[in-house]
């Protein structure tokens, strides 16, 4: 067997350890520390604008603290983006709160404006205001963030991005993770820089960022016992991992490039196929990390269906994944509303994600290549 051509694996830069170690020499092996200061003051730096950063467990974790801080509780209703991640939604249940999932528009698979307004519309006239929005840059594409904002704003709705999949990229110029009143992101092995697990909370406000570490970290109140007013969680990153995260700050720009050359090579590979588009950005407002490269198949004109692609890589070990299943059609949430006219779905039916890792060497792309080659020149 062949070896194994990954979708997404971590890429190490050799600053991390040095990092770990320094945690070692001084016993911080807390979730607190040096690294942890550090990474969040090398992701402030990197996000520019006006922007404070506390270092979590977890993108999910910041989700949930994101709701938590925009007052969702038991009841309320809270508007997300049907394709993306179980893990945009799922903190929307741990509050007791119901999703409302909006589709998708064509260009950059993310929220449709239109249906966004559809929606909160209707929920106002069926007698409840959604309590928030999370928007999410899907494969680290920049959601539609002007048309999105200003809606969010006409009804006064915070806007929570969930910004996992695109550290890297820009909309405008300006950092994804940044335009809404919270941003997200993460740092799990998949991601375009790993800390091995691990996520943070994007706020502008100081008080927000605070609010955020105190409930990462039990809701401690200040007194010499252990004195609590507050529910709280057990969220912050470890000065373990933030190490590893420092040492993936120094490499990130390379990260970025590499994987919009990624992307670069997939528009060459299937430029001459037809029936095959490559998922690129709309224009150049809209600067995608790529974290994920990913295809749509119109098996009419390919000549093969989406899932015979997958299994014809598969042959060669060669990982693809469907497109993330849209929420409103998982089981889990199959009575929350939706708002939207499909597209989603479509998306869902027609894509595939390819092996997009800033590791994949040259080798592999030649395999890569040999594949789709024989594949459609059968
Ligand atoms: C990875 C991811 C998350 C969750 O981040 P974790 O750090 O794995 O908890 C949330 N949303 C999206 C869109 C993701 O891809």
């Amino acid at each position: 067997m062949k070896d194994k051509i990954w979708l997404s694996s971590p890429h190490m830069g050799g600053g991390e350890l040095k990092f770990i170690h320094e945690a070692f020499d001084a016993n911080w092996i807390a979730p607190l520390g040096p690294n942890v200061n550090g990474l969040e003051a090398d992701l402030e730096k990197f996000l520019k604008g006006d922007v404070q950063v506390a270092a979590l467990s977890s993108g999910t974790a910041a989700l949930h603290l994101a709701l938590i801080a925009c007052g969702v509780v038991y009841g309320d209703e809270v508007i997300c983006q049907s394709m993306t991640f179980s893990a945009s939604a799922n903190p929307i249940a741990y509050q007791g709160a119901i999703p409302v999932f909006i589709d998708s528009e064509k260009e950059t698979w993310n929220m449709c404006p239109i249906a966004l307004k559809e929606a909160i519309v209707d929920r106002i006239a069926k007698g409840k205001k959604p309590k928030a929005i999370i928007v999410v840059h899907l494969y680290g594409m920049p959601a539609k963030m002007d048309e999105l904002l200003a809606v969010a704003q006409e009804f006064n709705i915070p806007i929570i991005e969930d910004a996992a999949e695109a550290l890297g990229s820009t909309y405008k110029a300006k950092s994804c993770g940044t335009f809404g009143r919270f941003g997200v992101l993460s740092f799990n092995g998949n991601k375009i820089i790993t800390t091995s697990g691990g996520g943070a909370l994007v706020s502008h406000t100081k008080e927000d960022r605070d609010h955020a570490v105190f409930l990462s970290t039990q809701a401690r109140d200040d007194a010499p016992h252990y004195q609590h007013s507050h529910i709280g969680y057990n969220y912050r990153m470890s000065n373990i991992c933030a190490g590893i995260g420092r040492g993936q700050m120094e490499v990130l720009n390379q990260r970025v490039a590499a994987r919009r050359k990624m992307c670069d090579f997939y528009v060459d590979l299937f430029q001459d196929i037809a029936g095959v588009t490559v998922f690129v950005a709309p224009h150049e407002d809209f600067h995608s990390n790529h974290w994920l490269s990913a295809i749509t198949v119109d098996a009419d004109v390919a000549g093969m269906t989406v899932e015979q692609l997958r299994l014809a890589f598969l042959e060669e070990n060669i990982e693809s994944r469907p497109l993330w299943k849209p929420m409103h059609l998982q089981p889990v949430f199959a009575e929350a509303p939706y708002y939207g006219t499909n597209v989603a779905e479509q998306l869902f039916e027609e894509g595939l994600c390819l092996p997009s890792g800033s590791n994949l060497s040259d080798d592999e792309r030649f395999r890569i290549t040999s594949c789709v080659r024989n594949l459609f020149a059968k």
